[in-house]
């Protein structure tokens, strides 16, 4: 397996370790801040500040805890800096593990939040009490089609319900879109759309110091998940695999993900990422077409993961069934597969 080059060996040996990393400074300015994630394998995102006149602007923010709140407070001493210092908060998308603390910070700081369009749309019916019983609606009734057992319809329609409370419904101050040059005194950095892991999902290129800031959209060894649900696009894997083929075109020394640790090699890594959902759709195509005439969740069932199906927890497995979706309903588009719609909708070979 291709492998990258970490950017701060001390930084891939705290992701390895199970650790926690430092405060990094990445370059003159810029810092690396690690915000604690409670209870998910990820463990924490990687929030970016850089120094403005009199202040910084962050990439992305963590999510609303205090834990979180007082470890970004103290990563931003390191670099000099008090929360009130905060002038833009620019979020990669709008996953609780990114926009999550936006608002709190803009409270205390006076910052404006900065977010795509595509994902601005989302926020009411994501995270206001109101709409979510629609979502879980919708959820379920995506489930059904995809042939998940009535059993275990109900616990995997509401599985992500929890993590809602990590956010603040905080309405973005601007929208960023595709191709904006972001005004932030002492750096050259451009926004560029890439939907696919959520659809207003951005990427931030730096050309002066030839950086990416990448988000969930490119990572050092895993890969997002890119996954049909009620609120992604009609076919998230093909916008997903032309949003890598735009950020391969970009020459830059280093990728500052938001996850496990920075790297250089930006290319090789799109390959490899795009290796790997060849690899998938070869997978799934071979599963349907040994079966023929089988649901997405049967479909799902029969992959391989990295643990055995029975033990994966029930929140991963509507993840699993929604990523298996996407690849089947990208096999579609391309006339490799096709679907009988019903209660499942049944997949054959084309
Ligand atoms: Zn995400
Ligand atoms: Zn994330």
């Amino acid at each position: 397996m291709a492998m990258v080059t970490p950017a701060s060996q001390a930084q891939r040996e705290a992701w390895t370790s199970g650790g926690f990393p430092e405060v990094e400074r990445v370059r003159p300015g810029l810092w690396s801040i690690p915000v604690p994630l409670p209870a998910i394998p990820l463990r924490y995102v990687l929030v970016y500040a850089l120094e403005l006149p009199g202040g910084v602007a962050i990439i992305d923010a963590g999510w609303n805890t205090d834990e979180a709140y007082g470890a970004l407070a103290a990563g931003l001493k390191v670099a000099g800096y008090e929360m009130t210092d905060v002038k833009a908060v620019l979020v990669t998308h709008i996953h609780p593990d990114h926009y999550g603390l936006a608002g709190r910070i803009r409270e205390v700081s006076g910052a404006w939040i900065g977010l795509h369009p595509a994902d601005s749309r989302l926020l009411r019916d994501r995270y206001d009490d109101d709409a979510v019983d629609t979502l879980v609606a919708q959820e379920r009734a995506l489930l059904v089609r995809s042939g998940v057992p009535g059993a275990t319809l109900d616990e995997l329609a509401g599985a992500s319900m929890m993590i809602r409370h990590y956010v603040t419904m905080a309405r973005p101050d601007r929208l960023i879109e595709d191709g904006d040059r972001l005004d932030l005194p002492g750096w050259d950095l451009q926004a560029v759309w890439t939907p696919g892991h959520s659809p207003g999902h951005l990427c931030f290129v730096e050309r002066g110091r030839r950086l990416l800031f990448s988000g969930d959209h490119v990572l050092a060894k895993i890969t997002p998940i890119v996954a049909v649900h009620p609120q992604s696009a009609p076919n998230p894997l093909a916008d997903y695999l032309e949003a890598l083929a735009v950020v391969r075109k970009f020459d830059v020394d280093e990728v500052l993900p938001a996850h496990e640790y920075r790297f250089l090699e930006l290319a090789e890594r799109v390959d490899h990422v795009m290796a790997h959902h060849e690899e998938r759709l070869a997978e799934i195509e071979a599963a349907v077409g040994a079966a023929g005439g089988i649901t997405c969740w049967d479909t799902a069932t029969r992959l391989t993961w990295s643990r055995p199906w029975e033990t994966i927890p029930s929140f991963m497995r509507r993840a699993a069934n929604n990523e298996t979706l996407a690849h089947l309903v990208w096999l579609e588009a391309r006339g490799r597969l096709r679907r009988v719609p019903g209660e499942p909708d049944l997949w054959y070979p084309a």
